[in-house]
């Protein structure tokens, strides 16, 4: 095929097929083996140096997951990708493979809840954090340290979709010549590409929106090659003798994933590319849906509050139109206080009351009671979360039966 660029559709859908696809395959094969041998024995040696391409260990590496990484980095326009057993694997051995004790990472306060537990944990290693209101870039600035290594962000924030202010605190951190590491998973890359926003590092737990399907979970990190890994104090004298651009990632792959390892497995990394192939198609139905469900919340009586960039009176819903191709898949609503959530859930018949999210089927949580019970009432109080806070993941059911559906659950 010529080298002209290609859309995103065309690009998940081809990507296997690359160079020489084995037997004429469509889809890149399932590969279980955990060792690889080579005739050469040096070539063998040269794949631990880093000096040639190629497979040593499952851990590390393995056709079908390597296969599935490529996709992930053309999808994020991206220099290289790492894949991990889960997005939690990704964010974990990351962060642990590139800070050190003494390190200081500044983060946004408004979190997804196992990333915060995490980070809290970093705090007892000897990792300072700091949370910060990420809406507004002045409050990033002003958390910044001299042995600051790293800012930490979601897109649109998890469960009351404040959206961060992406782009400044791209320009800041390249100004300041920090790691900017974007958690894209509440976007994707079909509504949005952190490296516009000059990201250095982008996580997606795959397991969400990306392989859609809720029947695997997998999480990747992809180095958008605008940072300058020279300049990073912690990269280890073994792998700077690659060519500079892939320190970063190397790092990553060697002291994160092959250290901790926690490696996927290549069956699920079979489901999440299958499930990629439709990430447009399932990302625009579920964002109509969501904004549907929205509007029709905000209009209605027992329905306090509601939660969803896409509406005018969301705080950036302007930021918002200006960043993203749609205004994404998730919102939160309250109830008034009258109604019983628990109630309203186990009314509603079509709507499945479920922890997941960016699945294809609509999943309703309520949050105080579950993903944010740990945290405390304190935490969730500073993190604007109600107890009557119910969290909705929207599929891409048919828009008049989601509907009819809060309408019957809403009534008496
Ligand atoms: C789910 C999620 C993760 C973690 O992904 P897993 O694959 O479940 O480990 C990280 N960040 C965000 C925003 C998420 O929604």
């Amino acid at each position: 095929m010529t080298d002209r660029k290609k859309g995103f559709n065309s690009t998940v859908l081809h990507s296997d097929r690359e160079g020489k696809p084995e037997h004429g395959v469509l889809h890149k094969p399932i590969h279980p083996s955990v060792a690889y041998a080579y005739e050469d024995a040096r070539e063998l040696a040269g794949v631990f140096q880093n000096k040639r391409k190629g497979f040593a260990y499952g851990r590390q590496n393995n056709p079908t997951i390597e296969a599935l990484a490529q996709k992930v980095t053309k999808l994020e326009q991206g220099l290289g990708t790492v894949i991990f057993a889960t997005g939690m694997a990704g964010i974990g051995s990351t962060l642990l493979a590139l800070l050190r004790q003494g390190d200081h990472i500044v983060s946004s306060a408004f979190l997804f809840g196992n990333t915060n537990s995490l980070f809290n944990t970093f705090r007892e290693l000897g990792i300072e954090v700091t949370f910060i209101d990420a809406t507004d870039v002045a409050n990033v600035e002003s958390a910044i340290q001299d042995n600051t290594r790293l800012v930490f962000v979601e897109t649109i924030a998890n469960p009351v979709t404040q959206v961060v202010d992406l782009v400044a605190i791209g320009d800041l951190c390249e100004a300041r010549n920090l790691v900017y590491f974007v958690d894209n998973t509440m976007t994707s890359p079909w509504l949005f590409l952190p490296k516009t926003a000059k990201a250095s590092l982008v996580t997606n737990s795959l397991t969400k929106t990306i392989g859609g399907h809720g029947n695997a979970l997998a999480g990747s990190v992809t180095d958008t090659g605008l940072f300058d890994w020279t300049t990073y104090p912690n990269i280890y004298d073994t792998y700077k003798n690659l060519d500079p651009s892939q320190w970063g990632i190397t790092q990553i792959r060697k002291k994160g994933l092959r250290d901790f390892g926690a490696a996927l497995a290549p069956e699920a990394a079979h489901h999440i590319s299958v499930g990629s192939d439709t990430l447009s198609l399932r990302l625009d139905k579920a964002c109509a849906n969501a904004q549907a469900i929205a509007e029709f919340c905000q209009a209605h009586p027992k329905v306090r509050r509601v939660f969803y960039p896409g509406l005018p009176n969301h705080p950036q819903h302007e930021r918002a139109k200006t960043l993203f191709r749609h205004f994404g898949a998730l919102l939160s609503i309250e109830l008034d206080n009258a109604i019983d959530c628990f109630d309203f859930l186990n009314k509603l018949e079509l709507v499945l009351s479920s922890s997941h999210l960016g699945d294809n089927r609509t999943l309703a949580i309520p949050v105080a009671h579950t993903i944010y019970y740990e945290m405390g009432a304190e935490r969730r109080a500073s993190m604007g979360i109600a107890d009557s806070m119910i969290r909705l993941s929207v599929g891409i059911e048919d828009t008049k039966d989601l509907l009819a559906d809060f309408e019957q659950a809403l009534a008496g």
